[in-house]
């Protein structure tokens, strides 16, 4: 059963209820009404008589009485009992003296009094008018209730199936878009703010994120295959090289060379997109060891002396003797070498890298220092995603293609750790990585 129809099917069982229990009090309430006004009829009309009638020198005497009017009848008795005037009626019920009480014996109401010169008044009125009147407001009632109902489902369906448009457009949206599998289409009810527009704008926030992540996927998988097919075409055009000149040994070990050469390239780029991919998925693990941070830079910054070597760039460092962190050597290790590469590949001729190690008690920090190009802030914010580059022909990591800085940030979040850039254009760059000195061994 669809939500519209239940709404529909409570409202108006409920509906009904209400109209039977209304119309109930109704009858019941005008019968009460009838009878308390016949009662005061009939005891108005008996106090006028017994007023109306005395004895006079033995006989009665009779000033102005109606004996029948407006359905009562009056009738004066003697002490006796013996009818002195009123008509008389085979269907009056027997004289009784409940005198100044009105009895009901379901046919007639009868009110019976004295007066002061011992005169016996009885008033009488037919109940069967009222039966009838209450029971016209019964049928009444009866007629009025189903159509009472049926309005009440009527309005309720109308009312219900205007409320519910807007979710059956946004039904006939979603089917179009999962017909069509175009994600830039959205529901877009327009404006409202009942909870059917606010669920169709939460859906669109969440195919704008969607469109997004497809997006980015696709993105990322055609980067991928573009940065791999550049030192995959090399390998194939060096191999072909190698073997027309397969009698000339110094060509064929040039052409090693090279294929050597693009196949470290295509290595670090597959190495680089598994540890992404993994941290995509949140299956990056740390291995976790003790090793002191200061030999590490030590190690990493003489690998990279030659290479800043070549542009005079002098590497320094401002570190403690000694910091032994638990943590993932392996990653930390393409951190120094990402940061660091990209320090040295960024600054011009002469400047200078700096490496700090700050130990912040339970956090230990990794800055690398540079004097060179600098980011502007634009960049800043998008130098952190895949394939991102400022300017392509100046590609430095061990990738190059973009990826090392998204491979830290990767490393970052599976060692519970943050990075962070400072920059501005011209002035140099402060890269740092943020990771927990020693995370608990439940971690781990
Ligand atoms: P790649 O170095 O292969 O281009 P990265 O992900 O390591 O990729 O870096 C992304 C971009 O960030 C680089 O292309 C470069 O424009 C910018 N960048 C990184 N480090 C620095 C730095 N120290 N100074 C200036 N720009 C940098």
């Amino acid at each position: 059963m669809t939500i519209k129809k239940r709404i529909v099917v409570w409202y108006t069982l409920w509906m009904g209820l209400l109209a039977i229990l209304l119309m109930a009090a109704v009858v019941s309430a005008s019968d009460i009404l009838v009878r308390r006004e016949a009662m005061e009829d009939l005891a108005e009309e008996v106090g006028d008589a017994m007023e109306d009638a005395w004895m006079y020198d033995g006989r009665l005497v009779i000033d102005d009485i109606d004996f029948y009017e407006d359905g009562i009848y009056i009738q004066i008795f003697d002490h006796n009992g013996n009818l002195l005037a009123g008509m008389d009626d085979d269907d009056f019920p027997a004289l009784t003296y409940d005198l100044g009480t009105v009895t009901d014996d379901g046919r007639w109401l009868v009110l019976v009094n004295e007066n002061r010169d011992g005169l016996i008044v009885r008033g009488l009125m037919r109940t069967y008018g009222m039966g009838s009147y209450i029971g016209s407001v019964q049928i009444l009632s009866l007629i009025l209730l189903p159509v009472v109902i049926a309005l009440a489902a009527l309005g309720g369906y109308f009312i219900v199936r205007r409320s519910f448009l807007p979710a059956d457009r946004a039904i006939e949206a979603a089917d179009r878009i999962i017909d069509s599998n175009d994600l830039s289409r959205r529901i877009a009810l327009g404006e409202g703010n009942d909870e059917i527009h606010r669920m169709a704008s939460a859906f669109d926030s969440m195919l704008d994120r969607l469109e997004e992540a497809f997006q980015k996927e696709k993105q990322f998988t055609s980067d991928a295959s573009h940065e791999l097919r550049t030192p995959l075409s090399v390998i194939k055009a060096e191999c072909e090289y190698a073997l027309s000149h397969s009698d000339d040994r110094g060509r064929m070990e040039e052409a090693l060379r090279q294929i050597d050469r693009q196949g470290d390239r295509m290595m670090a780029l597959v190495g680089a997109l598994l540890a992404i991919a993994r941290a995509d998925r949140g299956t990056l693990a740390p291995k976790y060891e003790s090793f002191d941070l200061v030999e590490l830079v030590r190690v990493v910054s003489s690998s990279l002396e030659d290479k800043a070597g070549e542009k005079s760039i002098t590497i320094s460092s401002k570190m403690p003797d000694s910091l032994v962190v638990t943590s993932d050597q392996g990653m930390i290790t393409r951190v120094l070498v990402n940061y660091m590469s990209n320090a040295i590949q960024y600054t011009d001729e002469g400047g200078w890298v700096l490496v700090r190690l700050r130990d912040r008690g339970d956090m230990v920090e990794i800055a690398v220092e540079d004097n060179g190009i600098g980011i502007s802030e634009y960049n800043q914010a998008r130098i952190w995603d895949r394939f991102y580059q400022v300017d392509p022909s100046r590609s430095a990591s061990s990738s190059g293609a973009g990826l090392g800085l998204a491979m830290v940030k990767g490393m970052a979040d599976a060692l519970s750790g943050s990075v962070s850039v400072e920059s501005a254009p011209g002035q140099g760059s402060v890269f740092t990585f943020t990771f927990p000195k020693n995370p608990r061994k439940d971690a781990e």
